[in-house]
């Protein structure tokens, strides 16, 4: 399997895995930051990053965004979206050329 795909697959598996620390009826205006795994195409990182869930909620409200460590950000097929000093928001340049691809075939 080529190693760009491998990775791809690596930021949702880390995807999946953070939508599940999401507590139902958990109070999204809690201040207290939670761990997440960071979601980053580097194969085993496990780097840890924290956030509260009202800014995980607002990640997430964008598909195809992805909460890495600010030092894991590749800026070679991602762009940043926001940067903190504990977490940074990513999207893959291969996501919106997926979403474009998308919109063409609705239009035929
Ligand atoms: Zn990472």
């Amino acid at each position: 399997m080529p190693r760009d795909v491998r990775a791809r697959q690596n930021m949702y598996f880390f995807r999946e895995a953070n939508e599940r620390i999401q507590q139902p009826g958990g109070d999204w205006r809690s201040a207290q930051r939670l761990v997440f795994v960071c979601e980053c195409s580097n194969l085993g990182c496990r780097a840890p990053v924290y956030l509260t869930l009202e800014e995980f909620r607002l990640v997430r409200e964008t598909p195809g965004q992805f909460i890495v460590v600010p030092d894991h950000i590749h800026p070679i097929d991602e762009r940043v979206v926001a940067l903190t000093s504990s977490h940074a928001v990513v999207t893959s340049v291969d996501v919106d050329e997926a979403l474009m691809t998308e919109v063409r075939i609705v239009e035929r």
